[in-house]
This record gives C-alpha cells, structure tokens and sequence, in this order.
C-alpha cells in the first residue's frame, strides 16, 4: 500500500514537472504523432503510458477511386488485416477440397460469394478502427481526425475533412505517416481505370478476371487469394518475382502459384489501358522476350508497382527536416531522428526501413521509452522474420542465400536444405514439389545460422518461433540438438542434414 501511494507521488510529481516544463516552452504537448498508423498510435500510446501528454494527427486521403477509411492505417485497414483474412479465405477453399479426400461430404458445386467475405471482413477491421479510437480514449491521448503539415518546427497546422484549421504544438514531434501505392502514371488510362490495394479490400462486388501487375509482396499475396477464391488472375511481371528475397524460394513460389491456377505474363510491361463497352478494360502490354504487342480484357486491373511516401504534403523542407531525393522517405539516423532534433520519423515513411508492421511498432515504442523513460534501447532491425503469404507460404528470417554467399564467398557458406511433404497433403494428394525449406550457415566450426527460408503451410507460424533462435545467434549444431515436434513441418527444420554441396537428393522420406 504504502508502495503505491510512493509511486503514486512520484508520478504526480513527474507529471507536474512536465506541466511546468511545457508551461514554460509555452508548447501544448509533450509529445504529437503524425499518422495514426502502426508506428505512430504505438509511440503515442506508449508515451502516454509515462504520464506525457500526447496528441495523434490521423487523416485518410481517399484513393484515387474514392476508398477511404477508418483509424489504425495500412495494416488494419488496406494491409496486413484484410489480406491475411482474405487468404484465409483461399485457404478455406482448399480445404474444402481436401475435406473430401478425408470423408466430409462437400455438396457441389462449391462456389465462393465475394460480397459475403468482403462485408464479413470490412465489419472486423471497423471494429479495430473503433477499439483504436477506446484505446487513445482509455489512456488519454488526444485525437484529432486531420491532416497535419508542418508550419514551423514545433508546431503542426491539422486540416479537417471540411477545411477547418487547428494548430497544435509540440515539444517533440514524430512523423508515421507510411506510404501509399504508387500508380505509374506514364501508362495511358492507369489512374482512371485501375485499383490498387488500397481499394481491393473494401470492394463491395468481386473484381472478377484481374490483372495483377507487379511482382512483390503485395501482387503475389493479392493475386493469390483472388486465385484462390476462385477468380481468373493474372500476374504481370517485368523482371524476378520477390526482388530482395532469396531468389531459389521466390521461384519456388511463383512455380506453386502457377500450379495453383494463377497466370503468369512474364517479361512483360503494360502501355495501355483502355476502358471497353460493358466496364472491360483492355490491358495493351510488351512482352520483352518476343518483342511483341499483345492485349487481353479483364473487369479490374490492379496496379502493385510499389508504395511511396507522401512526404510532400508534410512541408517538410520549411522546418529543414531531410528526405532522400529519389525516394522522398525521411532521412532517420539509429535513434529514429531527423536531420532535425526534435523530429523524429519511424516506419514506412523512413528510408531503409523494413515496411513491415512489427518493425514500425518496436520503434514507436522504444522511441517514446527513449523520450520520456530511462532507457537508451535503439531499435535492432537485424534478423526482422517475415512471411509472404501466397497460397503456400513463404516466411523467412536473416540472410538469403544470394546476400550470404556475396557476404561471405561461397566456400564459407553451407547450405542444409530439404524437400519434404506436409503429413496433411498426403491423405489429401496435393502436390508437395515446392515444400521446401533451407538453412544457410557459415561453414566454420559454430556454424552460426545466417539465413532461414521455409515453404509449407502456416510458414509465418514456423519462423516466428526459430527466429528467436537466429536472433540468439543458433548455430546449426544446437539446430540439430532441438529436438522436433512429431508430426509437424517445422520439425523437419530440426533434422536438416543434406547439404547443398553433397548434390545428394534432398527429399524427405519416411517419417
Ligand atoms: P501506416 O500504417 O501506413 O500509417 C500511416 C497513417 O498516417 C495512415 O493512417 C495515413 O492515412 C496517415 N497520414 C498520412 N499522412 C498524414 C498527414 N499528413 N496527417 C495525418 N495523417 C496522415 N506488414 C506486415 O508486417 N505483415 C503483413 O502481412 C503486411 N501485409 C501488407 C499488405 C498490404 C497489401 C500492404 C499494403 C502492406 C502490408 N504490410 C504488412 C505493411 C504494413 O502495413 C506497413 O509496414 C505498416 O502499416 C506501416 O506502418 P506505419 O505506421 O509506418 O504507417
Ligand atoms: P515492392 O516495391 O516490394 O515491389 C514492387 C513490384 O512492382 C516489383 O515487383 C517491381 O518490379 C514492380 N514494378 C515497379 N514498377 C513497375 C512498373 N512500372 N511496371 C510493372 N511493374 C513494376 O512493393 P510492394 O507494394 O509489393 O510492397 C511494399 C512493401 O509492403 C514491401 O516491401 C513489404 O515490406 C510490405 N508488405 C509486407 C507484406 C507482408 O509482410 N506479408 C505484404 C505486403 C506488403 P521490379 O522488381 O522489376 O522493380
């Protein structure tokens, strides 16, 4: 009892020496987070957590087709959320099929309802908009739904939907504005008759034939569970798919998507859109490896060329806060600061970032425990574990092969790797050829683990959990002394022992 009321009094008596500290710079807030997205509603929310007054800047420029939406940003509304259940959605559809190889009775023909998914799904992330909305409530951090700019360096001039002005100011001030998708504007008729992710997921009708143009996460994740749900999808590739990725497993993948019933047009670039009779759009594109022109119709052409910041609007040049040239992200050293001390950015909008929702939520919150708790703790984006969810996922942690063998040289390099088949697709005869997984070690005596890739069902699932392992720096020895969980395919991680090198058959047999 009497620890608490201590605590108590020393929180009064914090907090009143950050009502005097403010009332002396004569500034509003302690701290104002512009962009009410992953990153920023973690920093703010967690800085509220020290007794600081904070405020969040949220506002939704409509798509070019006119979708908007609710607070939370990318990942609940046009991201991370809606794509993870619309795969879930494929995923169901090849259950289904499944389902009857081990006796469930399937009444056919099986057919798929978009509006009933996308109503289903556009109700769930409303009601994250809503929880998001309790939460700031809930720990007093003040919400304004505008847009905010910069009009000097401690201050931040929000505008409603109807134009009316608010000036908030600041003792620090993080910008999480994020990105959004680009749209190649150099193509005749892209912006007026195209999509993007950003409208995707809140179409109330199904898309019906789509061209998917891109080759990344996004179009393969998109292309994928429309695929799955039974549409007729075409991905549109100019180069490799999965650039960045380990090249081996991002073919892997695509060879898997082919299987699955996507199309793909590879080497080739769209030129032209045009709108048909009837809502059609006719796509006129180049394929590289012909020389060719050739064109098709579809109902709905979405454009995954890539996602850039909107850093213009922000006016940060007039505060002096640097952004790179080419790719207009923000400039952030180690700590997450500007060229200007008291701006801050994270997540998407900061240069050589992951664009991922995990990294732009770590760094909010070790920023705002920087700012206003004891800690000195920078944000590590070494080994960052993702997963790309096409219909058979793909998820990894550290270095690809690619990276570690241009790191290290081949010859310092081992690679243990393994075809195998999930105990769930034998009954069901699917095909397994592109189940695959590998582990890139250094070839020293530790053999410390720089890379792990997998493919297989619940992907995301298996590397969270080794990528502690990699994150404790695992060496291949202790991977081999973990003993499996029976009968998973993770455990097939734990008995990898054929290397590349040895050129022996790398499937799996038996239990
Ligand atoms: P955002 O979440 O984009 O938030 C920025 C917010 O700021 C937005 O609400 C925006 O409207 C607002 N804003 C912009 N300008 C202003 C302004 N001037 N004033 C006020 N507000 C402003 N990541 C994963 O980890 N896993 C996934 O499975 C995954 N799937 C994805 C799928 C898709 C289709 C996409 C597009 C992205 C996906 N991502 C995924 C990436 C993830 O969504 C982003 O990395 C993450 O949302 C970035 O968070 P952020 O805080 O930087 O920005
Ligand atoms: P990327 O920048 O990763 O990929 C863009 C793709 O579009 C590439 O294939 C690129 O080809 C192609 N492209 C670019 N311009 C054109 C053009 N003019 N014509 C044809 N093709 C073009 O963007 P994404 O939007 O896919 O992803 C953005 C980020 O979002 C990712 O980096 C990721 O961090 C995050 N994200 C995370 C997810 C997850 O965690 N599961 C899911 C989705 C997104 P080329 O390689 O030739 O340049």
């Amino acid at each position: 009892m009497a620890a608490l009321w201590r605590r108590r009094e020393r929180l009064r008596r914090v907090l009143g020496l950050c009502r005097t500290v403010r009332a002396l710079s004569g500034k509003e807030y302690d701290l104002l987070v512009v962009g009410g997205g992953s990153g920023g509603l973690a920093c703010a929310k967690e800085a509220a957590q020290f007794g600081r007054k904070v405020a969040v800047l949220d506002y939704v420029e409509p798509s070019p087709q006119g979708t908007k939406w609710g607070l939370g940003g990318t990942c609940v509304n046009v991201g991370c959320i809606p794509k993870k259940l619309m795969h879930q959605a494929a995923l169901l559809g090849s259950a289904l099929k499944d389902a009857q190889h081990y006796g469930w009775n399937i009444a056919q023909p099986v057919h798929h309802t978009w509006s009933l998914m996308a109503q289903a799904v556009q109700n769930y992330v409303k009601s994250l908009n809503w929880g998001h909305r309790v939460q700031l409530q809930d720990k007093k951090v003040k919400y304004f739904n505008m847009k905010g700019s910069f009009s000097d360096p401690y201050t931040i001039r929000g505008l409603t939907k109807a134009g009316k002005e608010t000036i908030v100011t600041a003792e620090n001030i993080v910008i999480a504005t994020g990105g959004r998708p680009k749209y190649p504007t150099h193509i005749a008729g892209a912006l007026e008759y195209g999509i993007t992710s950003d409208d995707l997921f809140w179409l109330k009708t199904s898309p019906g034939k789509t061209l998917v143009v891109g080759a990344s996460y996004v179009s393969l994740e998109c292309a994928g569970f429309l695929t799955g749900i039974g549409l007729d999808t075409t991905v549109m590739m100019r180069s490799i798919p999965l650039r960045g990725f380990d090249q081996q497993m991002a073919s892997l993948v695509t060879e898997h998507m082919e299987s699955y019933g996507t199309k793909f047009l590879k080497r080739c670039f769209p030129t032209k859109v045009k709108r048909l009779e009837g809502n059609r759009l006719q796509v006129t594109w180049k394929n590289t490896d012909l020389g060719t022109e050739e064109t098709d119709s579809f109902d709905t052409v979405m454009w995954a060329v890539g996602r850039a910041p909107d850093t213009e609007t922000l006016n940060l040049e007039t505060v002096g806060v640097k952004t790179n040239s080419e790719t207009g992200k923000i400039i952030v050293d180690a700590s997450e600061a500007t060229s200007v001390p008291h701006i801050y950015a994270i997540g998407d909008i900061t240069e050589g970032r992951p664009e991922l929702t995990p990294t732009a939520i770590a760094a909010g919150k070790l920023l705002a425990q920087r700012l206003f708790g004891q800690s000195s703790e920078l944000m590590d984006y070494d080994n960052v574990p993702t997963t790309v969810f096409t219909p058979l996922e793909y998820g990894c942690v550290g270095l690809s092969e690619e990276t570690a063998v241009r790191c290290y040289g081949s010859d310092n390099i081992e690679v243990y790797h393994a075809y195998y088949k999930p105990l769930e697709f034998t009954v069901a005869e699917r095909d397994a050829t592109q189940c695959y997984m590998k582990v890139v070690c250094l070839r020293e005596r530790e053999q410390r683990i720089l890379g792990l890739h997998f493919i297989g069902p619940n992907a995301g699932e298996v590397i969270q959990g080794f990528a502690l392992g990699i994150k404790c720096g695992a060496t291949y020895p202790q991977l081999m002394k973990t003993v499996g969980i029976h009968p998973t395919c993770a455990e097939e991680i734990t008995k990898l022992h054929i290397t590349k090198r040895s050129g022996l058959d790398a499937t799996v047999t038996g239990c």
